[in-house]
């Protein structure tokens, strides 16, 4: 029999998770889909929405500290996290629809591992950290070192995130997001760019690409990135980036587009990024 434990402590979290067959979950929207079609068969089910240490947004010094089971919805409404991380409210207005950003995480978003995990571009660009618990203790890991390949992670039996950190960045940055889908809403992307880019007169003073559903895990795009660090954002130095970027993805064939519409979609929306940014 399935049973669900509801924990108040991070001392019951970490008991509950240890026993066999134990499954942490936050809103359900990616479990339960799971163990529906059969994939999963937890033996319970662990729900931290009461632990203190996963829930709220906080800062301290212009960092923000987000708990993992904070519903998306509660950080798209929060101020701190609009002025601080402006692109991760551009990202979540997009997740899912509103009933699953009322139930679902950053948590989950992150622990199922999907290539196109929409938080995981934002939380990549602005170099978040993931606090990780677990029975040996806590550890810091940059999300960029977090995934390891579709639903993947560095994550160890009975560990859990326990809050992203993300620390405090420039103010002038030009945002960008685009996740190509089949429909314009409630879509999971076929392709997706975000990108952070500072600019002074024309010239581009740093610029950060990430990419997701175009490679195992959401990356980051650094040839690209390195190419443009401190050049004038002209139309020869426009496109050599985005043929890079175009380049540095392993996307595959699948139910919802060829590698090639993938690759040729990545190039493309990095060089409308950067073409915004130039004209910003
Ligand atoms: C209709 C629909 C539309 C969707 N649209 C999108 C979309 O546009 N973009 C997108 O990226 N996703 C989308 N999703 C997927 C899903 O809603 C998100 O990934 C969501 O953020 C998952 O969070 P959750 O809290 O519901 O995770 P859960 O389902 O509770 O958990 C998912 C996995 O993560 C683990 N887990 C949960 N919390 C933690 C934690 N704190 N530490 C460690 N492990 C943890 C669970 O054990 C489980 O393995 C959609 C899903 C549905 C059903």
């Amino acid at each position: 029999m399935l049973r669900y434990v509801r924990v108040d402590t991070e001392a019951e979290l970490l008991d509950a998770l240890r026993k066999d067959g134990a499954q942490l979950l936050s809103g359900g929207t990616d479990l339960l889909v799971k163990m529906r079609s059969g994939l999963v068969r937890p033996k319970s089910l662990v729900d931290p929405a009461a632990v203190a240490e996963l829930r709220g947004i906080e800062t301290a010094g212009g960092a923000l500290r987000i708990g993992t089971a904070t519903p998306l919805s509660e950080i798209l409404a929060s101020k701190e996290v609009r002025e601080r991380a402006p692109l991760l409210v551009d990202v979540l207005r997009v997740l899912g629809c509103v009933q699953i950003r009322n139930r679902g995480t950053l948590g989950g978003n992150l622990a199922n591992a999907s290539p196109a995990a929409d938080s995981a571009i934002p939380l990549l660009l602005y170099e978040a950290n993931l606090e990780l618990a677990g029975g040996d203790g806590a550890r810091n890991v940059p999300v960029g070192g977090f995934f390891l390949g579709p639903g993947r992670t560095v994550l160890q039996h009975g560990e859990y995130i326990r809050a992203v950190r993300i620390p405090a960045s420039r103010q002038n940055w030009i945002p960008f997001f685009h996740k190509v889908g089949r429909r314009r809403a409630l879509t999971i992307a076929i392709a997706s760019i975000g990108g952070l880019a500072a600019v002074s007169q024309g010239r581009a003073t740093e610029v950060r690409l990430a990419a997701g559903s175009v490679a195992p895990i959401p990356l980051r795009l650094k040839s690209a990135e390195e190419w443009l660090a401190g050049r004038a954002l002209d139309r020869e130095t426009i496109q050599h980036a985005g043929a890079l970027a175009a380049g540095e993805v392993s996307p595959i064939d699948d139910v919802r587009a060829t590698a090639a519409y993938r690759r040729a979609v990545t190039g493309d929306l990095v060089v409308r990024f950067l073409e915004g940014a130039a004209a910003a």
